[in-house]
């Protein structure tokens, strides 16, 4: 026999955009529940996103979790494009009449949101297996295993925030949705280590042997990406064999001032565009990863997935303060507008910086034109700035 609960709101996973909905929703006083396949440490242990939008840091301050994010994070005015052996600065904050971005890991992104949750007493069911969403057209439930025992829980709506692997997407009717996607032939293959970072700005270099990052997560802690291709493995890499083709891949001042250490974590991630629509289905709504992924190049998945959240939040606590029901129905359509940008930004960002495995020197040359436009021109720079920064409407 079951042990069953209810809750208004039950959330699958709880990655960045199952933690942030429901503290929203905690703070609006709307029960919630959270159930999560992973254990906390697992969870943690994700090396991800860096790079946040003004408007996530607004969230996050509204949401009360921003304390740490405002003595820790990183403000970045710009960021640098490296190409044909010279740097070029793109001024975010000249070219957008003020925007920046703030580097915070999204590791501590969670925790802070783990802690705080953790804190007020707002329950999360790590470790739970088999987790299954039923009747979201009428009554909707979420069952799963834990410790042996099988529990049901009864909820008004389903939030499925469980990433692209997820349960909750997939349990949609095939005929109640369309996917788009596409898979880049190369993948990104990423070392952390305690050391200073090279730059006080990431390095977005173009290169004939292929894209580099040099990204950051504190003032002594980097994050480095090389192109890699499908079938790298982070273990046939050396830390020196990542640092040597990191230094033939940036600009010669980079090479030459780059502090290297032994890798804390090394990984190979691959390069996907992807999008469901719609991104509701009765009573379910998902957000972030589970409906639409993004290359990392533009720096806009967790920014995405918390303005999912934030409509998200919005939508349902409209319904239980003032029983209005249009933002629910307008969600899937506010978010896809959003997410389109985001995925034609991310897929633009990634043509421009990566080698093609199967192009050739036209498509090199097309590269080269393209970044001295964006470094050149204040209109092309404009559009990169707005789009990295995040726009304020779509
Ligand atoms: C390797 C990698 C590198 C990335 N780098 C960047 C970057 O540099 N910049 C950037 O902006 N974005 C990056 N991203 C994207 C960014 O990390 C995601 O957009 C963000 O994590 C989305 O958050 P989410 O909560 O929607 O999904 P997730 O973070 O994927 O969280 C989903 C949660 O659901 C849980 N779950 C999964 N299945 C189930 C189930 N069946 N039952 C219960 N729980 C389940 C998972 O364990 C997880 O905790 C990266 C992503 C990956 C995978």
């Amino acid at each position: 026999m079951a042990q069953a609960k209810r809750v208004q709101v039950a959330i699958v996973g709880a990655g960045p955009s199952g933690l942030l909905l429901g503290q929203l929703l905690h703070r609006a006083g709307i029960d919630n529940i959270i159930v999560e396949l992973r254990s906390a440490q697992y969870v943690l242990g994700r090396i991800r996103a860096g790079v946040l939008e003004q408007t996530t840091v607004d969230l996050l301050d509204e949401a009360g979790v921003a304390a740490r994010l405002h003595r820790e994070g990183l403000i970045h005015d710009g960021t640098q494009m490296a190409f044909g052996g010279k740097r070029h600065q793109i001024n975010f904050r000249k070219l957008t009449g003020g925007k920046t971005v703030t580097v915070y890991g999204q590791t501590e992104l969670t925790r802070d949101l783990m802690e705080t949750r953790h804190e007020e007493g707002a329950p999360t069911i790590y470790e739970a297996l088999d987790v299954s969403v039923h009747g979201f057209d009428a009554k909707p439930v979420v069952r799963f295993h834990k410790d042996g025992a099988e529990h049901e829980i009864g909820c008004d709506f389903i939030a499925g925030c469980d990433g692209y692997h997820g349960v909750t997407r997939a349990s949609v009717p095939a005929a109640a949705i369309r996917t788009f996607e596409r898979v880049y032939p190369f993948g990104w293959l990423g070392l952390l280590s305690e050391t200073p970072p090279v730059s006080e700005e990431l390095i977005y270099c173009n290169h004939p042997r292929g894209f580099a990052l040099c990204s950051m997560r504190s003032p002594t802690r980097s994050r480095y990406y090389v192109q890699c291709s499908l079938d790298e493995k982070a273990e046939s890499w050396t830390d020196q064999m990542f640092w040597d083709e990191l230094r033939r891949r940036v600009d010669p001042e980079a090479a030459e001032s780059m502090v290297t250490g032994p890798s804390i974590e090394k990984s190979v991630a691959p390069l996907r565009s992807f999008v469901a629509e719609p991104m509701r289905f009765g009573k379910l709504f998902l957000a972030g990863d589970a409906a639409h992924i993004v290359p990392p190049t533009g720096a806009k998945g967790l920014n995405l997935a918390e303005h999912d959240v934030r409509l998200l939040a919005d939508a349902l606590i409209d319904w239980y303060d003032h029983g209005r029901r249009d933002l629910l129905d307008s969600y899937s359509a506010d978010c896809l507008r959003r997410v389109w940008r985001a995925e034609h930004f991310s897929a633009w960002m990634t043509a421009m910086l990566h080698k093609a495995p199967n192009g050739d020197e036209f498509d090199e040359k097309l590269q080269l034109s393209q970044l001295r436009y964006v470094t050149t021109s204040r209109a092309a720079a404009t559009s990169l700035a707005e789009n990295y920064v995040g726009l304020d409407r779509v």
